[in-house]
């Protein structure tokens, strides 16, 4: 049996138990390092079926930075080898543009379907699934939808969202170039009270978490910035205080995750020096992704102190 024989009968084999995994529901399987550079240095099908593979702390010094969301990469047309087989990379690795957009979609009719928190489910006017680029580099993460953002479908909407998004332009970024989504996809629900938020249960959280780390792997960014106690204890586990832990870089499955206050926070609490903690925080987000700092950028909200 010749080399390139052996190799198709070990990549039909791949293959099939790659489909078994995946008609049980696993999404993605681990690959170490050597057998991705193994894949990729193969004889047969070239190596670009392999895509990127995903630990995040080397790839952040890696990727020149030039906007928050890379392009998709121009692709050249499949081969008959690949034609005629699935895309074994995107199992193994991190998927390439087309394959991540059709798993983001997957991912969002699976969100939008979903009923687990029956209640909530009941109360909902739209699963909040979350806005931005897919490819984004920076993901905000806040704690759940309120009444706006359950009218209208999209996060961070109302008064919190607007000031959300100041900060993302004071960045010089738009909510298009980032990613931001919830802990919860849906508003916990207020039965009996006419106006207000509630904070997500545990079990809410435990329940709706998967669709963000499932969000979170597809996307990569190269910064999490974590919205509020909510944000970090439905992220992270931990249930220390925001005041303590913003400012310090935690960090999520490998990723960078810089806890701030939450900008609901900052509506109620207007003085200058809470503004400027967040703003040094984001600092310390711009600066990690390697966006440039202007000397004005840099002195925001420095008046008073
Ligand atoms: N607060 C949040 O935490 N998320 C939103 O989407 C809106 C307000």
């Amino acid at each position: 049996m010749g080399v390139s024989d052996a190799y198709s009968q070990l990549l039909e084999a791949a293959i099939q138990h790659l489909q078994t995994l995946k008609a049980s529901g696993v999404r993605f399987v681990p690959a170490s390092p050597e057998a991705l550079a193994l894949l990729q240095s193969r004889p047969g099908p070239p190596a670009a079926a392999v895509a990127q593979t995903r630990p995040a702390p080397a790839r952040a010094a890696s990727r020149p930075f030039t906007s928050l969301s890379i392009p998709p990469q121009p692709q050249a047309p499949p081969s008959s080898a690949q034609r005629s087989a699935p895309p074994v990379g995107q199992t193994l690795a991190a998927p390439r543009s087309e394959a991540k957009a059709a798993a983001f979609a997957d991912l969002r009719a699976r969100a939008l379907a979903c009923k687990k928190c029956a209640p909530l489910a009941a109360a909902r006017k739209n699963v909040v699934f979350g806005v931005g680029s897919i490819d984004a580099q920076l993901m905000f993460v806040g704690e759940a939808p309120g009444a706006d953002e359950d009218a209208q479908g999209e996060p961070f909407v109302g008064k919190a969202g607007q000031l959300l998004t100041k900060i993302i332009q004071t960045m010089g970024l738009s909510r298009e170039s980032v990613f931001i989504a919830n802990i919860l996809k849906c508003r916990p629900d207020t039965p009996g009270q006419s106006a207000g938020n509630r904070k997500p249960t545990p079990e809410e959280m435990q329940t709706c978490i998967p669709y963000l780390h499932e969000q979170i792997d597809l996307i990569q960014p190269r910064v999490i910035v974590a919205l509020g106690a909510t944000a970090v204890e439905g992220l992270l586990g931990k249930t220390i205080g925001i005041t303590r832990l913003r400012g310090h870089w935690q960090t999520f499955r490998g990723t960078p995750l810089m806890p701030t206050y939450h900008p609901a926070y900052l509506l109620r609490n207007q003085a200058l020096s809470e503004k400027r903690r967040v703003w040094e925080d984001m600092l310390q987000v711009m600066e990690k992704v390697g966006l440039a700092i202007t000397e004005k950028q840099r002195n925001y909200f420095l008046s008073d102190r």
